[in-house]
């Protein structure tokens, strides 16, 4: 069944997850609020990160785990770190781009010539729309209309700004005999976008949306707000990780190869926030990046993609749904050798994917840029060959902390129609917030007190929740939409034997245990393999 992003949203609000930032205020475009659950699913997906990088990181080709350190920067670093990263670059406008002769034109200097009106049966929709930077001479523009078969004359077109395209329509005013005018505002037929022809090809379509190029958000550090004052909040969290190479390898004893991670908030003035959390203009990335030679950089490259593979699925993602883009050579950015794509069959994307994690050779094109830029030595020095000093190349994992969070919800986003909620989230116990609950049958006086006592002695090992009001069949429906994976329940039974009933999330089924089992009925059926073989069978 193709799951539906509005159900999901609907989901993450009714119970928690996620709300929309300044909700009270209406809301603020790209921005967003993790509730109570969303807050324990989003930093379980970190931690199981952090573990998989820092705490326990994999054994090498070598049988021996490898070397990974932590760090956690400033959101904001010198101005110069992103002069140095290429972050300013004097792109400050919104641009477009055209995908069939890779130029870049901005959009402020474009404007499109639309028959400005017709007769409804002519299908305006269906013309082309020439698109010219500002100031073409009119005769270009008349030789372009003719190999576009649109007339030897301009005459009967507007000339509209290309970035106020999306405000003209055609409308049709009772008294003009059919007749279709172009028009800002009210609408009976909107201009394609796909009839746009850019200013250097003969064929419709090859133009991007505007994109701004600088999407750093920008302030002033201290009291006067002038020009050398301004400062930006990080668009990535890696290059904090660059900065402070020199003094990690000086200070942690680390040898090369050697991973440094770091998990943060980023910052992108998206100009079109969408997807609910998918693009959004405050997120999280977890990012490592791994320093090793460059002859052994293809090796590592090839372990990290395995590694992270693993880890995605380990968490309960289905590989199936996933797909590893290659990146064309033509679209690398220019210091990478390889990039690898993780992208995601997201709902909003079916039966379409879209990226979720990227892994790039990226050379040592940030440490050169780094030690040009500040001046400072960066190098590395080999300590078993005092003569050899380098700048290592670097294999970088980047992944979104608040995307995997989207990816894992959709993932778990079950419709199942036999059940009273009609929809469970079949979370991996590793991200689920909580890992059970403790329900007493009734609020009665013989039920609560047990369940109580039950929850107190599990909540230290386990994240876990007592809920006590409402009918039994409301308290489990909650779970459900929560994605807890085992429900116990104390009833009349349980003051004669001192068992509880433990009802399955996936299956629904009831069995009994003992009361004094629980603990370690879930410290077996949380275990990583046990969930593996549940779900195979
Ligand atoms: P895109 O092309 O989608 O803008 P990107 O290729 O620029 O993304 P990177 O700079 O490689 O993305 O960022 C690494 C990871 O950070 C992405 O794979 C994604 O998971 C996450 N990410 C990037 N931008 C956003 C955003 N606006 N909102 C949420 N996550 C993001």
């Amino acid at each position: 069944m193709i799951k539906d992003m509005k159900d999901i949203v609907s989901l993450c609000k009714r119970r928690g997850f996620i709300f929309p930032a300044s909700d009270i205020y209406g809301g603020i475009n790209g921005f967003w609020d993790y509730g109570p659950l969303g807050t324990e699913l989003k930093n379980n997906i970190r931690d199981l990160w952090w573990k998989a990088m820092v705490l326990t990181p994999p054994v090498g080709p070598d049988g021996q785990p490898v070397q990974i350190v932590g760090l956690d920067s400033a959101i904001i670093q010198n101005p110069k770190c992103w002069e140095a990263s290429g972050h300013i670059g004097g792109f400050n406008d919104p641009m477009v781009d055209c995908k069939e002769t890779k130029k870049r034109y901005r959009a402020d200097h474009l404007v499109a010539y639309v028959i400005s009106h017709y007769m409804d049966d002519d299908q305006p929709e269906l013309k082309l729309i020439p698109v010219f930077e500002q100031n073409t001479p009119e005769e270009e523009i008349l030789k372009k209309f003719k190999k576009l078969g649109l007339g030897a004359s301009t005459e009967n077109y507007k000339v509209i700004p290309f970035m106020d395209i999306e405000n003209y329509h055609y409308t049709n005013p009772d008294n003009d005999h059919g007749m279709l005018h172009l028009e800002e505002g009210k609408s009976i037929l909107r201009l394609r976008k796909d009839k746009l022809v850019g200013p250097d090809v003969k064929i419709p379509d090859t133009l991007t949306e505007p994109k701004q190029f600088n999407l750093m958000f920008h302030t002033f550090v201290g009291a006067n707000a002038t020009e050398d004052d301004k400062a930006y909040l990080r668009p990535e969290t890696c290059a904090g990780i660059f900065l402070n190479f020199k003094n990690i390898i000086d200070t942690a004893r680390v040898k090369v190869p050697f991973g440094i991670a770091q998990i943060g908030k980023a910052f992108r003035n998206e100009v079109t926030p969408r997807n609910f959390i998918f693009r959004s203009r405050e997120f999280e990335q977890m990012e490592l990046e791994w320093f090793c030679e460059k002859e052994d950089a293809p090796q590592w490259f090839e372990f990290w993609v395995d590694q992270r593979k693993k880890w995605w699925e380990s968490i309960g993602m289905d590989l199936s749904k996933f797909h590893f883009l290659d990146v064309e050579k033509a679209d690398l950015a220019h210091y990478s050798d390889r990039t690898i794509d993780f992208e995601y069959q997201f709902p909003f994307a079916y039966p379409d994917y879209d990226e979720l994690e990227g892994i790039a050779h990226r050379g040592n094109f940030d440490l050169t840029q780094h030690q040009e830029f500040s001046g400072q030595k960066l190098e590395y020095m080999d300590p078993s060959d005092n003569t050899k000093r380098y700048l290592p190349d670097v294999i970088e994992p980047s992944c979104g902390l608040t995307r995997a969070v989207l990816g894992v919800l959709s993932e778990a986003y079950t419709v199942d129609e036999s059940r009273p909620s009609g929809v469970y989230l079949n979370f991996h116990p590793s991200v689920a917030p909580k890992k059970a609950a403790i329900l007493p049958l009734t609020a009665k006086e013989e039920h609560v007190p047990i369940a109580t006592k039950l929850y107190m002695d599990l909540r230290e090992e386990f994240a876990i929740d007592l809920d006590v009001k409402q009918n039994i069949g409301k308290r489990y429906a909650r779970q459900d939409e929560i994605g807890t994976p085992y429900c116990f329940t104390v009833d009349n039974q349980t003051l004669e034997d001192q068992t509880v009933t433990v009802r399955d999330r996936n299956t629904m089924t009831q069995e009994r245990v003992n009361m004094d089992q629980v603990a370690s009925y879930l410290r077996e059926n949380l275990k990583p393999a046990k969930v593996m073989a549940k779900k195979e069978g």
